[in-house]
């Protein structure tokens, strides 16, 4: 297994130590941004959108859309395991909850009104997020 496959488990207190408030509350209490109001919603740089819990790598910059939903939207992940994908039936409707799969954090949702090659849009809050210009 290579580093980026190690699964990283951490205490509820930990947890509330490493990430801010905000963080804490999307990543571990499947909480959601206001949308328009995420920092990296609108950002247009090229980079790594990576899981502000672990590090691990979820989205490259080119699988980015301009969803205007007012939350950060891409096409497809940065590899066929970097997130996990699990039916969440609350609020009373079925979707499909997006999780980073390296530390279980919750980062959004998945619907299948993307654009073209995938049709899909992971519609992830950016809280959950931390960009970097390098590690494309
Ligand atoms: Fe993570």
């Amino acid at each position: 297994m290579s580093d980026s496959e190690q699964k990283v488990v951490r205490s509820d207190a930990e947890w509330r130590t490493v990430l801010t408030a905000q963080q804490y509350h999307v990543l571990r209490e499947k909480g959601t941004e206001r949308p328009f109001t995420g920092v990296l919603t609108e950002n247009r740089e090229t980079g790594g959108y990576h899981c502000a819990g672990c590090g691990a790598l979820l989205f490259a910059s080119d699988a980015k859309f301009d969803s205007h939903c007012g939350w950060p939207s891409f096409t497809i992940p940065a590899g066929s395991r970097a997130v996990e994908e699990h039916e969440d039936m609350s609020f009373g409707m079925r979707r499909v909850e997006v999780t980073c799969a390296r530390c279980g954090g919750h980062l959004g949702h998945v619907f299948p009104d993307g654009p073209h090659p995938t049709g899909l849009r992971y519609c992830i809050n950016s809280a959950s997020l931390t960009f970097s210009r390098a590690n494309v």
